[in-house]
């Protein structure tokens, strides 16, 4: 399924509405209602939206990002032995609609917010380059952690621009975490070992059922191997990895496809989890009593995260491992734990 929204509104924040961003979102939908406004957060925060139902119709907010620019990665997110690890919200929420994604506990509203300010957020990413916990370490910012920045890339070409940021800034290296198809706007670059495509690949099972408006896995093992085949580094990310009756056959086909059709030698890295979710984000889906099963299920509570039992986690390891064994050199998977 290829989705792309066609945004109806445009709310604009008078301090945005000069920007390349703006001028680019009204050029891209001429037809949308461009509705200026004086801080984004006065729609963006209001109490009693249903994000849900705003899924069905999202809205395009341009506003301008207020410090801070740039923020320590938490442990929900996995750095892979990267000590220095940030992420930064050029975007917040996304084009797709995941049911186990956290930003439906995060935000009141699902609308879709671009800051404009790319410079300053910049400005702020080099300066924490430079005062790095590790400094004989590179700084690996995540640009995806409240979104997913390529799926928009045919709307607003950002990721190219960040990539030429990266490529221009020293010690700085960056993931990019996605379950588009997008590969196009890169046929042209010329591949940088300082970006990290991290694709979340799922059975198709699992896509249809929970990852809605996303690729069909093909799809995107298409994508991955015209970028690996061109030299990019790429994560591969089995994230979350869920349970449930015969999860093991729909695994081992997805396993068993990205085997015959992406060499291992020549992925960066691979990383596996298990369904994970802040307690608050999860307590504050739940009061909204989602359709989604995943938020009926039995789950340990171990500092303040909802995830599934000690023994399910080490099943799925197990399973993973296996499934991946002379795949790649073993040192490469790591697990959330
Ligand atoms: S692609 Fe990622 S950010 Fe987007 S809805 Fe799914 S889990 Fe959330």
């Amino acid at each position: 399924m290829n989705f792309l929204p066609d945004f109806s509104h445009i709310y604009v924040e008078s301090q945005s509405i000069d920007s390349d961003i703006a001028k680019q979102s009204f050029k891209r939908f001429p037809k949308a209602k461009i509705i200026e406004i004086e801080d984004y957060k006065k729609i963006f925060n209001k109490n009693g939206q249903d994000f849900q139902i705003q899924k069905l119709s999202t809205k395009l907010i341009l506003a301008k990002k207020q410090p801070p620019f740039i923020y320590p990665a938490t442990d929900i997110i996995q750095d892979s032995g990267f000590s220095n690890f940030y992420y930064c919200t050029p975007i917040l929420n996304c084009i797709y609609n995941c049911e186990y994604c956290f930003l439906q506990g995060m935000y009141s509203s699902a609308n879709i917010v671009v800051f404009t300010n790319t410079v300053e957020v910049k400005d702020a990413v080099k300066k924490q380059i430079l005062e790095r916990k590790y400094p004989d370490e590179p700084l690996l910012l995540s640009l995806s952690y409240n979104t997913d920045i390529l799926a928009l890339e045919n709307i607003l070409p950002l990721t190219k621009q960040w990539i030429d940021f990266a490529n221009n800034t020293d010690d700085l290296f960056m993931e990019i975490r996605t379950k588009s198809g997008l590969t196009s706007s890169f046929n042209k670059l010329k591949p940088s070992k300082k970006i990290l495509f991290a694709w979340t690949l799922s059975p198709n099972n699992i896509i249809q059922k929970y990852e809605h408006k996303t690729p069909l896995l093909e799809r995107r093992i298409m994508s991955i191997q015209k970028i690996v085949d061109s030299g990019w580094p790429v994560r591969l990310s089995f994230d979350p990895i869920l349970i449930y009756p015969n999860w093991k056959e729909d695994y081992k086909q997805m396993f068993e496809r990205i085997k015959e059709t992406i060499s291992g030698d020549k992925i960066f890295d691979i990383t596996i989890g298990v369904f994970r979710m802040s307690d608050d984000f999860y307590n504050r889906i739940k009061k909204t009593k989602p359709d989604s099963d995943l938020f009926y299920n039995n789950y340990d509570n171990s500092n303040n995260v909802k995830t599934v039992t000690k023994d399910q986690k080490e099943m799925v390891r197990d399973f993973a491992l296996s499934q991946l064994d002379g795949y790649c050199n073993g040192d490469k998977i790591n697990f959330w734990d």
